[in-house]
């Protein structure tokens, strides 16, 4: 698998509408993150989307970073 930039997962995540944070996803709500859900870091690769890297937004997004 190709492996990206630390910026990149969090700068693609941060502008995404479809963000949802796995955990959260998985009914443990957005407590067990020790952080409300404004100020924790989203990043790509914790989102039920990503897909290990496949999710198509991302791929778009990625597409047109450099
Ligand atoms: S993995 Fe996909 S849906 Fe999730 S935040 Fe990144 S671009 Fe958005």
């Amino acid at each position: 698998m190709e492996q990206y930039r630390e910026e990149q997962l969090r700068g693609i995540a941060r502008e995404c509408q479809e963000f949802e944070h796995v955990i959260n996803a998985m009914g443990y709500g957005y407590s067990l993150l020790n952080v409300s859900p404004e100020n924790y870091v989203r990043r790509c690769n914790d989102c039920i989307h990503w897909a290990g890297g496949s999710c198509k937004i991302f791929l778009d997004e990625i597409s047109q970073w450099r």
